[in-house]
């Protein structure tokens, strides 16, 4: 048992395995310890979407992305692609001629910051493959040229280009092995106390009662992050939504293999039967007979012999204290079955008989603002590598690169400061988010509420 670490990482969830990853591989530090009382990756990051893209609202979320993406293509490389990483881009379809407008405008304000060009397609046979930036089908015509199975109400989508999924389950074992091989090394057991010493970390307690003396401690606890940071005398304005997904089993193979990730950008409500309104309302299921949120999504799961969709659909926006085993929601595959029928409507011969499903799903750990929290907070050593919300998978290569770079003392990003929880010093800054909070109010989540909640997807 080490006695004494570099590094403790508290947490081998995607985040604290690439740390580890990158500490151990990438900057050569020799002695990083893992603890977890849980299997490497159990908690949250093996029940993502796994999807990742580089569509963000503002500078600092557009360029840490495209760093995450620059390395998680470079470990695609290195590794032979053992994590299946594609490109198949995100659609966002809509019925709606002025929501395209917005998709398109929103398109260009994250075109922007730095996340590619803009290209607007009137005719089926301008949209060709891409890898970065967006493509807009505008009308119905070339959008179901190409995605034919779409529904014809839809007016156009806007499809992300540097974006697409991966495994992130294969993705994390392939970095910890990495690391293993570098001497990191996974404790099993659980982070009870942090020694602090003279405004400086200088051990960490484990529930065995066993102590790893360190002069560094990274948070990468996922939902659980704000109760090791009260160990560090650290409070962490981060709160817990609970979200959950579903697998189908899509036997009549009705959205095809090679898909990309298709997300109905409308509103909507469900067609229930007046007997099954009524039904809902006497289950005190009011929402579920009102409008429904927008952004039901999905995507093909595995590869081309698979028979699995995924499927989310986030209308149940509850913050809760995160606690296991989740609530459940026994109406959930129909309900997202439903909102998938909207899209693609072939997906309605599911209805009178749903397949096979399997639903799990886990906590977004969030800040108000939906930005995450990394780097230096507290006491000197202590790091945090939190808040990854919706985005932790695809953001942790590049969370890990600079939580590093904050540790090593080398020169950091530009976006660092905007993920520092010292942001909230900033009067100007904490104002700012405010404002955000009204518009997002006013607008009932169709504008700039629109984009910020892609941080869902
Ligand atoms: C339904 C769903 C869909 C999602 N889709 C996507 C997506 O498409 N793309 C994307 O990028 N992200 C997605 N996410 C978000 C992503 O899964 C998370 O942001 C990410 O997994 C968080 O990783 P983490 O390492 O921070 O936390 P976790 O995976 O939760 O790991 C935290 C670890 O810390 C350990 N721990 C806690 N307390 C202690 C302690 N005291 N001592 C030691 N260890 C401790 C826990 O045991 C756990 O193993 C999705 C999440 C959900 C729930």
């Amino acid at each position: 048992m080490t006695a004494s670490a570099d590094v403790v990482i508290v947490g081998a969830g995607i985040a604290g395995v690439s740390a580890a990853h990158e500490l151990a591989v990438r900057r050569g530090f020799e002695k990083v310890v893992i603890v977890d009382p849980r299997p490497p990756l159990s908690l949250t990051s093996d029940k993502s979407t796994e999807c990742y893209r580089n569509y963000w609202p503002n500078l600092p979320m557009v360029a840490l992305m495209n760093r995450s993406i620059d390395l998680l293509d470079e470990m695609s490389l290195a590794s032979g692609n053992a994590f299946g990483l594609n490109r198949r881009g995100y659609l966002f379809v809509t019925a709606k001629q002025e929501r395209l407008m917005e998709l398109v405008e929103s398109s260009h304000v994250s075109s922007s910051f730095g996340s590619g060009p803009v290209r607007i397609h009137h005719d089926p046979d301008s949209y060709r493959a891409a890898d970065d930036g967006f493509d807009v089908l505008a009308n119905s015509e070339t959008l179901r040229q190409h995605f034919p199975y779409l529904t014809g109400e839809a007016v156009g989508a806007l499809h992300v280009r540097r974006a697409g999924w991966f495994s992130a389950q294969q993705l994390g074992s392939w970095m910890l092995e990495q690391a293993k091989d570098r001497d990191a090394e996974v404790v099993v057991d659980e982070v009870i106390d942090i020694d602090i010493a003279g405004g400086q970390v200088r051990s960490v307690k484990l529930a065995s009662g066993r102590v790893i003396t360190t002069s560094v401690v990274i948070d990468a606890a996922g939902p659980l992050s704000p109760n090791v940071a009260r160990l560090a005398e650290v409070d962490l304005p981060v709160f817990s939504e609970l979200h959950l997904k579903v697998a189908f089993r899509d036997h009549l193979e009705v959205v095809p293999r090679n898909a990309p990730m298709i997300i109905w950008s409308d509103p909507q409500t469900i067609a229930w039967s007046d007997e099954e309104k009524t039904e809902l309302l006497n289950q005190d299921r009011h929402q579920l007979v009102a409008e429904m949120p927008i952004f039901c999504h999905g995507r093909p799961e595995g590869g081309a012999e698979s028979p699995y969709l995924l499927a989310l659909w986030e209308y149940h926006k509850a913050v809760t204290e995160p606690l296991w085993p989740l609530p459940t929601d026994p109406l959930y595959p129909e309900v997202v079955m439903r909102g998938m029928a909207t899209m693609v409507p072939e997906l309605g011969q599911y209805l009178d008989r749903l397949p096979h499903s399997v639903v799990d799903g886990g906590y977004y750990s969030k800040t108000r603002e939906n930005r995450p929290l990394i780097g230096p907070a507290g006491p000197k050593g202590f790091h945090l590598m939190s808040a990854m919300s919706g985005f932790g998978v695809m953001v942790a290569a590049g969370a890990a690169d600079l939580v590093a770079s904050h540790i090593t003392g080398g020169p950091v990003a530009e976006y660092a400061k905007s993920f520092l929880l010292s942001r909230y010093d900033d009067p100007d800054y904490v104002a700012q988010i405010a404002a955000l909070e009204d518009a997002a109010l006013e607008d009932a989540g169709l504008e700039d509420a629109g984009l910020e909640d892609a941080g869902q997807l």
